[in-house]
């Protein structure tokens, strides 16, 4: 396949904060080849030891509406009510030249404009095993302070809401696991893409991928959702 002719797939990642998101992301892009990383540009300030042009491309408000004037984003939103988000059309243009596919990480309104302009790029929603864990993973990271927790998990119980516009539902109980199974997912798209006889390495991968499928998770999902219930709603059936 030349480079002119590649279609990059594309994978869109979203999670609540506290989901061990970014973990994963981190180790799917040391494990899988030819995979890019689109790095968002946002109107946030950066936090401790994020870097510009790494986690982010720290810009100010002006400039990052200047970029949407000029049509630069693929999709942008205002996230958590507050700061501008947006991926870049340059890194699906160089995924596109280079001959990769290509990683988004953003939040559920900008995953909903991608499957608007890309129909077939790969949703993957990574969800805390219940509420209890995800409280306890945002206070361990005490990287925020007791009303922006709150908020957090204000924003985590309307997220998980759209949970069924994913293809795969990754439940992130077990890093390990977790991290093989969104491996899993990844090269059970690209073998999908190449359309050839799988050998039975190849087919394991696929199973353990079908796992994840939004189908094939519900009974768990039920139990997650049901946690983010209030007290008097989760007894209600
Ligand atoms: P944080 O500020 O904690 O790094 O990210 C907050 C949220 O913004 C996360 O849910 C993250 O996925 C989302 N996000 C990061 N980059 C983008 C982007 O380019 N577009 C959109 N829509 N959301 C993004």
């Amino acid at each position: 396949m030349t480079a002119s002719t590649h279609k990059p797939l594309v994978f869109i990642i979203s999670a609540p904060s506290g989901s061990g998101k970014s973990t994963l992301v981190n180790e799917l892009l040391k494990s899988v080849r030819d995979l890019d990383f689109s790095i968002s540009y946002t109107t946030r300030a950066a936090r401790g030891n994020e870097i510009n042009g790494k986690q982010y491309y720290f810009i100010s408000r002006a400039d990052f509406e200047k970029m949407i004037r000029d049509d630069e984003f693929l999709e942008c939103a205002v996230v958590f009510g507050k700061d501008y988000y947006g991926t870049s059309r340059r890194f699906l243009r160089e995924a596109e030249q280079n001959g990769h596919d290509l990683l988004l990480d953003i939040d559920v309104q900008g995953a909903a404009q991608i499957q608007q302009k890309l129909p077939d790029a790969t949703s993957i929603f990574i969800l805390p095993p219940d509420r209890k864990t995800l409280e306890e993973r945002l206070r361990k990271r005490s990287e925020d302070c007791e009303e922006v927790i709150e908020r957090r998990l204000i924003a985590a119980s309307c997220e998980i809401q759209n949970y069924d516009r994913y293809n795969y539902i990754l439940i992130n109980d077990r890093l390990e696991e977790s991290s093989k199974n969104l491996q899993a997912i990844v090269q059970t798209e690209r073998l999908q893409r190449a359309g050839r006889q799988l050998t039975e390495e190849e087919s394991k991968t696929v199973a353990l991928a079908d796992c994840c499928r939004l189908a094939n998770v519900r009974d768990r999902l039920k139990r997650i959702l049901d946690s983010f219930k209030p007290p008097e709603a989760s007894g209600m059936g």
